[in-house]
This record gives C-alpha cells, sequence and structure tokens, in this order.
C-alpha cells in the first residue's frame, strides 16, 4: 500500500515539476514508468522492451538507453494504458522512451562537443543547408559558363570530374560512419551484454530488417492518431529503408565497375547501377512521402515533440535525394542535366553533412539495442526469480 502511495505521490508530482519527488530528467522518468509498467506487466507480449523491463528491478540510466532504443514508438502501451493520461499516474511509456532516445544520441556522440547538434539539426537547417549547397554548386557551372546545355552522351563527369566528386564526398561520408560508429560504440560500452553468438546475431538481423515490433505486438500494426492499428508506418519504414539501401547499392556497384573493371559511368538505363538506382529512388520516394504524412497525423502523446523537426528534416533530405535523382535521370539527355546535376549533388551532400547528428542515428542505436537484447534473453537473469 506504501509502495502504490509513492507511486501516486510521484506520479501527481509530474504535473508540478517543481514538487518533491518529481523526476528530474529524462531518464528519472523512465525509471518511474518503468518501475509501474514492472508490477502491472499488461503490456509485456508487446515488444522487447517489456521482456527486458522485467530482468530489473531498477533502472539505470544506461538501463534507459538500453529500454529506450529497443522501443520502436509503435503507441501500443500508450493505447493500452488504463495509467496513461488523464490518469494521475500520466504513465506514458512511448513518449518518456523517445526523450531518452534523443538524449542517448547526444550523451554518446562523437565527439561529444558535437551531440548538441542534435538538438540543432531540424528541417529549417536540412533545407537551408541543401539550397545553400546546390546554390554553390549552380553558381561554380554558370561561373564556368556550363550550367545550361546538352552533355554529350550525358556525361556527367565533363561537368565534376570523377576525382572531384569523390574528394567531396568520400571524406564527409567517411567522417559520418567514424562518428556514428564511435558513438554507438560508447552507447554498447555503457552496458556491455557480453559476446554475441550466431544466433542473438541471427535474431537481432531478422527483427531489425522485418521491423518486428512495429507490428504492435498483436500483429496488426502500430498507432498513428488514435488507437486505431494500421501497417501504414511499418510499409513506409519498409519502403524508406530499403530504397535507401537499393541507392547506396547502385553507387557501390558503380565505384566496383569504375575501380575493380575500369567501367566509367554513364551506364545505360538497363545496367545494374541504374536500375537499382531507380528501384531504390522511386522506394525512397514513396516511403518518405508517406513517412511525412503519418509524422504529421501522429498523435503528439505518442512521441516527443521536441524531435519532430529533426524526423522532418531527415525525411525531408531522403526525399530530395531521391526525387532530383530522378529527375535526373529521366532529364539527362536535355540541356538541363547541368542544372538538376547541380541540384542534386547539394542535396546528397547536405544529407551526407547531417547523417551523423541527425535521425539517421536512429537506425544504428536500434540495431545496437536490438543485438543487446537478443545477446541479454540468451543469458540467465540476474534476478533469478524464475519468470525467463
Ligand atoms: S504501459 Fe500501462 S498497462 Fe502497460 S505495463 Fe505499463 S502500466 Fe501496465
Ligand atoms: S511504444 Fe510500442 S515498442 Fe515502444 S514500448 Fe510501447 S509497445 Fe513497445
Amino acid at each position: 500500500m506504501q509502495a502504490l502511495e509513492r507511486l501516486v505521490q510521484e506520479a501527481a508530482a509530474l504535473a508540478d515539476p517543481q514538487a518533491p519527488g518529481a523526476p528530474k530528467t529524462a531518464e528519472a522518468e523512465v525509471a518511474r514508468v518503468m518501475q509501474v509498467c514492472n508490477a502491472c506487466r499488461y503490456c509485456e507480449g508487446f515488444c522487447a522492451v517489456f521482456p527486458a523491463m522485467t530482468r530489473r528491478l531498477t533502472f539505470s540510466p544506461a538501463d534507459a538507453h538500453f529500454l529506450a532504443n529497443l522501443c520502436h514508438n509503435c503507441g501500443a502501451c500508450l493505447h493500452a494504458c488504463q495509467y496513461a493520461p488523464p490518469h494521475d499516474f500520466r504513465l506514458n511509456v512511448p513518449q518518456a522512451l523517445a526523450r531518452v532516445r534523443g538524449r542517448t544520441y547526444q550523451a554518446h556522440a562523437w565527439p561529444r562537443t558535437l551531440g548538441a547538434l542534435y538538438e540543432c539539426n531540424g528541417l529549417t537547417v536540412a533545407l537551408a543547408l541543401a539550397a545553400g549547397l546546390a546554390l554553390f554548386l549552380v553558381l561554380a557551372l554558370a561561373m564556368n559558363g556550363t550550367l545550361w546545355g546538352a552533355v554529350p552522351g550525358a556525361d556527367f563527369y565533363r561537368l565534376f570530374p570523377h576525382n572531384l566528386m569523390v574528394a567531396l564526398f568520400a571524406p564527409v561520408f567517411g567522417f559520418a560512419v567514424l562518428a556514428l560508429g564511435l558513438g554507438v560504440r560508447r552507447f554498447w560500452q555503457e552496458a556491455p551484454p557480453g559476446p554475441a553468438s550466431a544466433a542473438a546475431l541471427g535474431e537481432a538481423a531478422h527483427d531489425a530488417l522485418t521491423l518486428r515490433y512495429l507490428d504492435g505486438g498483436h500483429g496488426e500494426g502500430c498507432h498513428v492518431e488514435d488507437d486505431a492499428a494500421t501497417h501504414a508506418r511499418r510499409h513506409a519504414h519498409h519502403a524508406t529503408f530499403y530504397g535507401f539501401m537499393l541507392c547506396f547499392a547502385a553507387t557501390s556497384v558503380a565505384t566496383l565497375y569504375h575501380y575493380a573493371f575500369g567501367w566509367v559511368a554513364p551506364y545505360g538505363f538497363t545496367s545494374l547501377p541504374k536500375l537499382l538506382g531507380v528501384v531504390g529512388g522511386v522506394l525512397l520516394t514513396i516511403g518518405t512521402a508517406a513517412l511525412w504524412r503519418l509524422r504529421r497525423r501522429r498523435h503528439p502523446l505518442q512521441g516527443d515533440a521536441a524531435q519532430a523537426p529533426m524526423d522532418l528534416g531527415f525525411i525531408a533530405l531522403l526525399f530530395g535525394t531521391a526525387v532530383t535523382g530522378l529527375v535526373l535521370t529521366a532529364l539527362r539527355t536535355t540541356p538541363a542535366l547541368p542544372l538538376l546535376l547541380a541540384v542534386h549533388l547539394g542535396v546528397v551532400m547536405a544529407l551526407f553533412a547531417t547523417l551523423p547528428y541527425g535521425k539517421f542515428a536512429h537506425g544504428v542505436y536500434r540495431g545496437a539495442a536490438l543485438l543487446k537484447w537478443a545477446i541479454e534473453k540468451r543469458r540467465p537473469s540476474n534476478l533469478a526469480l524464475g519468470g525467463d
């Protein structure tokens, strides 16, 4: 009874952040929420967060970071919860975890001083950066007198030589890989789960690639603006992810062609790089357009409103990359090629520049959290309560 009274007092204190006992950080709020859930356990089958929760009695900031990135923000536990607002407990698991997710990226960022960029990496910055870089390239071509006019064989290397493109993009992409790699390493080392078996690796890869935990726990999907379940978010995420991966594969195959076989771009429309790029671009366009629409419609209680600009900025850059790439492919034999190429490269450059400190991080951290969970669940519970 005393424990219940304490929970009620803490829950009521949330309405007044100055009140004694009110959680002072996002991690402390996750600890409060998880302690209530640990007593209730109604949502135990919804996703991996709840079984991971039952292996703990207390929740350190490292636990909060782990659980936050395990959550796929499907919203099912908010709509199922009898303690959700307007109940006095004001329990909102998806929102509490979403807030900590944002803090995870900052807390583990490499280098640490740049972690603050996650807060200002929003829609305005994304659009301004893309426009600024595109304008810079447009002006460079205009000053060269090559901004408008058909290019023989649609050979865009006549405008921007291959080595120049590599010099522009390789360092930016390399830095993104390094920064995210070292960031997620810090996240891993915060609470290392032990070595990964092949089974754990396989399960984590399967769960990540199928977005298993966007099924709401009942297989009917997750929530957008109300308590109706839909697979729309899962499908939109899949189209975006696989579209992005196909575009990446197109670039990788083209790089292989160039360096391993000496086959220099541009490639024919039926070549492998072109086919991968076009299919990937179409999927990416459809997926990001759907994600934008769904993001704008989401119920504000299901996430952290402060992160909406970062989400939308990333979606906008992915959409811009896909659309400008497709238009460039369609009109590559027209005099508009140089202008379209400059705009496309500007958008891609903005996407690359914002990768390490933007929404892209969520895929990397979630993948690491899924692997942590796949390892942890195969180990005996430290609690030894017989519940595993
Ligand atoms: S979210 Fe609510 S219903 Fe679900 S386990 Fe927690 S307290 Fe129980
Ligand atoms: S929002 Fe969905 S994924 Fe996140 S904890 Fe709740 S049920 Fe699990």
